[in-house]
């Protein structure tokens, strides 16, 4: 591991990935928990382990996950908010999917301010539209067509884009370009983390 990456991973990182879907979330997730030595939690992993399961709430999420919907905010707020209560989130996490509507988000500020606990950053990958759509249809699960690949886009478009201004706003944002090679994107991150004001 570089110094500089030593320097990095000895702070507790609270962090959240937005992008559509296609940018890269999930790779940069699990590149970044590595380097940076905090748990990856993506809510996506843990509803496709549910349907995989067919617990209770994999039956009622499968048809919506199906159809590129998104889960309504109070399953999703009592998935995370069990899930940032685990031990290995206490020392930081990073978030993969999750917040995806203002609603989420507001859920994730009170989540964590009666943890007493703050977001260092918000890492928003951008990656133009028409690249998504041939990495989506590329990388297309079985079970997806193209139909669902264009709602989830189009899902993102409307709930989950607004995010970029909400957190703007609080300054937390970090744009970095997300069409370039998986290893230069993670560079960037990390660069934008550097930047990033953490108490000492
Ligand atoms: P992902 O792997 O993050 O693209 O998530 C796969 C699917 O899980 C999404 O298309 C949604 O149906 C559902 N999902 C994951 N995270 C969330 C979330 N934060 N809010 C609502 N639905 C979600």
């Amino acid at each position: 591991m570089a110094g500089d990456e030593r320097e990095l991973s000895g702070h507790e990182w609270r962090l959240v990935l937005l992008g559509p879907p296609g940018a890269g979330k999930g790779t940069q997730a699990g590149r970044l928990s590595e380097i940076l030595d905090v748990p990856k939690i993506s809510t996506g992993d843990m509803l496709r382990q549910a349907v995989e399961e067919r617990s209770p709430l994999g039956r009622l999420v499968e048809r919506t996950m199906a159809e590129g919907r998104l889960v309504d905010d109070e399953t999703m707020a009592e998935i995370v908010e069990e899930r940032l209560e685990r031990p290995d989130a206490r020392d930081g996490f990073i978030l993969d999917g999750y917040p995806r509507t203002v609603a989420q988000a507001a859920t994730l500020d009170a989540l964590l301010e009666d943890m007493d606990e703050e977001l260092d950053a918000v890492v928003s990958l951008e990656v133009p539209e028409e690249v998504l759509v041939e990495r989506a249809l590329g990388r297309q699960r079985t079970d997806d067509t193209e139909d669902v690949v264009r709602e989830r886009l189009r899902v993102y478009q409307d709930s989950t884009a607004p995010l970029v201004g909400h957190y703007n706003e609080e300054s937390s944002l970090r744009q970095v370009d997300g069409d370039q090679p998986i290893e230069r994107v993670t560079e960037d991150i990390l660069d934008s983390l550097r930047s990033t004001e953490v108490p000492a």
